[in-house]
């Protein structure tokens, strides 16, 4: 199959769809790739790692577009994409269609087959082509608390990680999945005390059990969330309810509880936030205070590090990338869980939650 990638277009969007070591991997194959010309400058990789792994370079867009079978991209297509679609292609990428019916309709008119990394799904119920990007988060989350604390930065002046004789940071992290999990690793793992907020038992158990016990975990009650926000340094938001727009779990009357400048870091920002002060806030200018408390809310928190977060999402993507190169839309009658990632095919909408998103009957 002819595998290709085009440079991404979307604002601040610095990933490639795929690294030179996954290229090299499609060309193993027998595939042939094609990489448009410094599609991977932003996260590091030049056109000659490219050539080295056995792709071709193209000149342009429209030249990968033409000359492949199956797109592999980071995010969802951009209006200047949508012509370049042939009924033929392959699209996989990240598509979020629900709240997007200008792209579902680009797909649906090209007759193309669109697969979204965010609806595969793994045996345990998980998204694991969403898990690498929530970890890049989680561990982020930890970065960006610590800086915020600095004096120079508006913070209250306090070591993340204390030194002998004076207490760290105390970090409290809302929803122990992947991102909570995360960022509460990273932040015992640079000495601070943590204690993360959850409502599945089956996940309390396994934070305590990876974390050997170092990481405090609590039933997530309005109660626990009362007492423990007065005590906490930093709070990081990191729920989810699959489907679902974030819950509220701070309001704003509770800041005037918690310590004078300390942090929220809300990564649920992306489905609304966590907390009822939250907006979106860009890397450019990440925090602003609310009744003394630094709110750091970036929606695309692994556009920070994309060479990381590159290598990380192609690691992911690699094994149904090259089943779907290897086998066509075989692949899909083979694995269900990638079957789910089929969104659009042939003109119709193949995912109920995102036909029904858009209003369709299912
Ligand atoms: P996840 O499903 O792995 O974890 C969410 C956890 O929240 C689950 O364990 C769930 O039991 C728990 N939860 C639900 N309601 C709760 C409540 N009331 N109190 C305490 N815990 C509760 O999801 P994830 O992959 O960790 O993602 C978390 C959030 O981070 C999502 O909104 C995701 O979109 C977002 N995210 C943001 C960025 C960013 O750049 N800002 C990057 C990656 C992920």
């Amino acid at each position: 199959m002819r595998v290709g990638s085009p440079r991404e277009t979307k604002t601040n969007e610095h990933r490639v769809g795929l690294t030179p070591a996954a290229a090299g991997e499609y060309v193993a194959h027998g595939h042939t790739v094609l990489i448009e010309t410094g599609a991977g400058l932003g996260a590091g990789f030049t056109d000659a790692d490219y050539q080295k792994a056995g792709a071709r370079i193209a000149p342009d867009a429209a030249a990968v577009f033409a000359d492949s079978d199956m797109i592999v991209k980071v995010k969802e297509l951009q209006p200047a994409e949508f012509a370049l679609l042939k009924p033929d292609h392959i699209l996989f990428a990240y598509l979020h269609l629900a709240p997007d019916p200008e792209q579902t309709k680009a797909l649906l008119a090209s007759g193309c087959a669109a697969i979204a990394y965010e609806t595969v799904t793994d045996a345990n119920g998980g998204l694991p082509l969403l898990a690498p990007m929530s970890e890049v988060a989680g561990r982020i989350a930890v970065f960006s608390a610590a800086e915020t604390l600095l004096k120079h930065k508006g913070g209250m002046g306090l070591l993340f990680c204390g030194v002998p004789g004076v207490a760290p940071a105390r970090v409290l992290v809302l929803g122990g999945g992947v991102v909570g999990l995360n960022a509460a690793r990273m932040a015992v793992g640079l000495g601070a005390e943590v204690v993360v907020l959850e409502r599945s038992i089956p996940r309390m158990r396994h934070i305590d059990e990876v974390t050997g016990g170092r990481v405090i975990t609590r039933y997530s009650s309005l109660h626990a969330i009362e007492e423990e926000l007065p005590r906490a340094d930093v709070v990081i938001g990191a729920v989810l309810t699959p489907g679902a727009e974030a819950p509220t779990l701070v309001r704003r009357d509770q800041l005037a509880s918690m310590k004078k400048d300390s942090v929220l870091i809300d990564v649920a920002i992306d489905q609304g936030g966590c907390f009822e002060t939250s907006r979106p806030t860009t890397h450019d200018d990440p925090t602003y205070m609310v009744d003394g408390v630094s709110h750091y809310c970036v929606g695309n928190m692994p556009g920070a590090v994309p060479r990381t977060s590159s290598e990380a999402l192609n690691n992911a993507t690699l094994p149904y990338g090259l089943a779907l190169a290897d086998r066509g839309l075989d692949a899909l009658r083979a694995d269900p869980h990638l079957a789910h990632g089929l969104n659009v095919l042939k003109g119709e909408i193949t995912h109920p939650a995102v036909g029904k998103a858009l209003g369709l009957s299912w």
